[in-house]
């Protein structure tokens, strides 16, 4: 099973837990109200039996001798009325039992369905039309796909970025650029979140800053951003990737089943953030791997974020042209520099 489907599995699990665990709630409110307030529970049953008696009668059928049974003698003259009565009856009792859920929902606060858009069958849209996820399943998907990703920063805010911690003041001298840290951020901030949008065309992201600028910080909300757009997101420090994409000898099936299932999620997630390249030296052979990954990935649509420390020029001296010109490729790659001092430090 791929983590795709394991996240989309355990998603409609919680979706239908969810859904039972509130119907059997209000079940049991509906039984206390109902015994509470016996007229309604009355009109109700009337209702149910009139509904289903103009059923039978509209598909020319007689009612089956068990409703009839159920029925009873109490109900017996819905069986025997004609046409127009039984529609008078619903009418009437149609009014008599409607409040009911709405009464139980405005005295207890919980209603017949969690979810009230789709009435938890978890997709929207007319049917035989065209149906669609959700709303609320794409966020129980959201929360799935946060669990999987790996991303540092996680929970409500993930997405956002704390600006007031970049200096205001512009200073060419000691950032090496015009504007100052706070503006640079935000507008690297949108450039990321234009980046987690399924329509952009951009595949490639790449980060660069000096140490403790924030780089993994806006990594990680690019990352929630992308999950939000319901992308999968897969969030690794650069040597645990690369040890993930080195075939290795296994001690176990179980071992190697897992190696598999980590390798095609680096591999098909549609965001993949790779962090803090330039904090080792890596053999040829290794770094292959990563010019392939990026190379297949780049090829299937899939985004990739690499942060480093290092500048373009350090990338093409250290790792070689081939890597570098991956991140220079304008149409390609969108670059961004962040700005401003070590944030570790800030406020200390
Ligand atoms: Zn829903």
């Amino acid at each position: 099973m791929t983590v795709r489907e394991m996240v989309i599995a355990s998603a409609e699990t919680e979706l239908g837990g969810r859904a039972s665990g509130t119907r059997i709630r209000f079940a049991a409110l509906k039984d206390d109200y109902l015994r509470e307030h016996p007229e309604k529970g009355e009109a109700e049953a009337v209702l149910n039996y009139a509904e289903r008696c103009l059923d039978y009668r509209a598909m020319n059928k007689r009612p089956p001798a068990g409703l009839t049974e159920l029925a009873g003698e109490k109900y017996a003259y819905l069986f025997k009325a004609d046409d127009g009565e039984l529609e008078t009856i619903c009418a009437e009792n149609r009014v008599k039992a409607a409040s009911v859920d709405g009464e139980i929902e405005r005295a207890t606060g919980t209603g017949k369905y969690y979810c009230k858009i789709c009435r938890d069958s978890g997709y929207v849209g007319a049917s035989g039309g065209e149906q669609k996820r959700c709303s609320c399943f794409r966020d129980i998907l959201a929360e799935k796909m946060e669990e999987v990703s790996g991303l540092p920063y996680t929970g409500p805010g993930a997405a956002e970025i704390s600006f007031d911690l970049y200096s205001d003041r512009a200073d060419p001298q000691k950032y090496g650029a015009d504007e100052s840290p706070r503006k640079n951020a935000i507008a690297a901030y949108r450039k990321g979140k234009g980046f987690a949008s399924p329509d952009d065309p951009h595949r490639l992201l790449f980060i660069t800053g000096k140490v403790g600028v924030g780089k993994t910080r806006l990594a990680s909300a690019i990352g929630s951003e992308a999950i939000r757009n319901s992308m999968l997101v897969c969030y690794s420090g650069v040597s645990a990737l690369l040890d993930s994409l080195q075939n290795r000898f296994f001690n176990s099936d179980e071992e190697q089943a897992a190696y598999r299932t980590r390798r095609e999620f680096i591999e098909t997630a549609d965001m993949l953030i790779v962090d803090d390249l330039g904090v080792e030296n890596y053999t040829d052979r290794r770094f292959e791997s990563l010019i392939s990954l990026l190379d297949a990935r780049s090829g299937d649509g899939r985004k990739t974020v690499v942060t480093s420390n290092l500048g373009l020029a350090d990338i093409a001296d250290i790792y070689g042209e081939r890597l570098a010109s991956r991140f220079i490729d304008r149409d390609n790659t969108i670059n961004i520099r962040l700005l401003g001092d070590d944030l570790r430090f800030v406020g200390k």
